[in-house]
């Protein structure tokens, strides 16, 4: 949408702020970037209420700031690596632009989304690691399928188990969807607290499943409360 005032036209305004709950740098927690040193951008917002969600603080708040100035606090620290978080990144329009905006500076960037919003519009050179909603999730009717078109090797699906039902509900969605087919890494970790990694490993093992079972790095590192992504 582009606005004129007295004349002038104004830049879209949906698209040229967003609202932020936090920028921060530290190691990504997750992923098969895990460990590497990364800024985060963490927008506020989210249209779904997982019953485990540990970041229950950016679904509201924040602050409202100029797209520009959001990109240059993200490229400030000098990270190679920069990720756009949640929260929800794709319900604010402006995400998509910085997202390319971030590629444009040449860093490698990582979007990491609920799997529910339409990824169609997501810069190509970006790392998608997109969640598929176990049903312990409360959220797994949300599940867009249709998102998996816009998946390749360069992405990575995430599955967040509470319990064996999900286990299960991955392994069928798995052969279902050919999701080993579809070229994204499989990521499998644990809700902290109520799966124990070492049963969700002995499973992944009994069944051989090409999965990358994947810890939540920081909550080892600064403990249980620290905020997932
Ligand atoms: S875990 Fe993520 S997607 Fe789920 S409610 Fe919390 S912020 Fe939203």
């Amino acid at each position: 949408m582009t606005l004129k005032a007295g004349g002038a036209t104004l830049a879209p305004v949906k698209e040229a702020s967003l609202v932020v709950g936090e920028i921060f740098t530290s190691v990504q927690g997750e992923s098969t970037y895990a460990g590497l040193p990364c800024t985060f951008v963490r927008l506020t917002g989210c249209d779904l209420r997982c019953v485990w969600c540990d970041t229950p603080q950016a679904r509201r708040g924040g602050r409202r700031l100029a797209r520009a100035q959001v990109l240059a606090r993200a490229l400030d620290p000098g990270t190679p690596l920069v990720t756009l978080t949640g929260g929800e990144p794709l319900l604010q329009p402006g995400a998509i632009l910085l997202l390319s905006e971030l590629c444009d500076a040449g860093r490698t960037v990582l979007l990491e989304t609920g799997g529910h919003r339409d990824l169609g519009a997501v810069d190509p050179r970006v790392h998608k690691v997109m969640d598929l909603k176990a049903p312990g999730s409360g959220e797994c009717a949300r599940n867009r399928r249709e998102n998996l078109r816009h998946l390749d090797a360069r992405d990575e699906i995430k599955f967040v188990l509470a319990d064996r039902a999900d286990y299960e509900w991955m392994r069928v969605t798995m052969r279902a969807w050919e999701l080993v087919r579809l070229g994204p890494a499989l990521l499998a970790s644990c809700v902290w607290g109520r799966l124990d990694p070492r049963q969700l490993v002995a499973w992944v093992i009994e069944d051989r499943l090409p999965v990358r079972v994947q810890l939540q790095l920081h909550k080892y590192i600064w403990g249980p409360e620290a905020s997932g992504v």
